[in-house]
């Protein structure tokens, strides 16, 4: 994969991901991080690190996109058919996915029949499924949701309950 734009001044991955070389968790700072980003950058580095590179700097999405600015690192997990993605975003707080740009970003990604699995995961390591768990947070009922649910992902989630339906008969991973 070749990114298509560097990640300039973002550092999000380098907080939010687990990197197990360093024994990282998630949501903490990794200690090679410095005022002017990755302190080791030009010597040789994890895997976890080379190998990472977000939807972002993958794609043609502004910089309002950039995860450090919109607090969601989206990360293509697998294609669901020829036209259409799995796509994860982990979330640097709870309710990143609900500002002005998120929302409209979200919606753009669900109207074109992509499947969201937007996560945000707490102290104790439990990861929550927005989309899912319209009431653990009633901050969901906002009208993208509700919409999404209602009809778009609608369709997604029965394409993406065949693709693992299919990945668990086939034995795949
Ligand atoms: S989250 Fe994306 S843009 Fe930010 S540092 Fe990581 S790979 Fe680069
Ligand atoms: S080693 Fe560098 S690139 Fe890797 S997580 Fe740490 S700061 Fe980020």
């Amino acid at each position: 994969m070749t990114p298509k734009k560097p990640c300039g001044p973002c550092t999000a991955c380098c907080t939010v991901f687990t990197v197990v070389e360093f024994d990282k968790p998630r949501h903490t700072p990794c200690q090679h991080l410095c005022a002017t980003g990755c302190s080791i950058h030009d010597q040789p580095r994890p895997a976890t690190c080379t190998d990472f590179f977000c939807d972002w700097t993958l794609s043609d999405w502004g910089d309002e996109l950039r995860p450090d600015r919109c607090g969601v690192i989206y990360v293509t997990q697998s294609w669901i058919d020829p036209h259409h993605k799995l796509i994860g975003g982990l979330m640097s707080n709870p309710y990143a996915y609900l500002s002005r740009v998120s929302k409209k970003h979200i919606e753009r990604l669900v109207r074109a029949g992509h499947v969201l699995l937007l996560t945000w995961e707490d102290e104790e390591g439990v990861e929550y499924h927005p989309f899912f768990e319209r009431f653990r947070y009633p901050a969901l009922n906002v009208d993208i949701i509700a919409r999404s649910l209602k009809d778009l992902n609608k369709k997604a989630l029965s394409r993406v309950r065949a693709f693992y339906e299919n990945r668990s008969t086939t034995g795949g991973k």
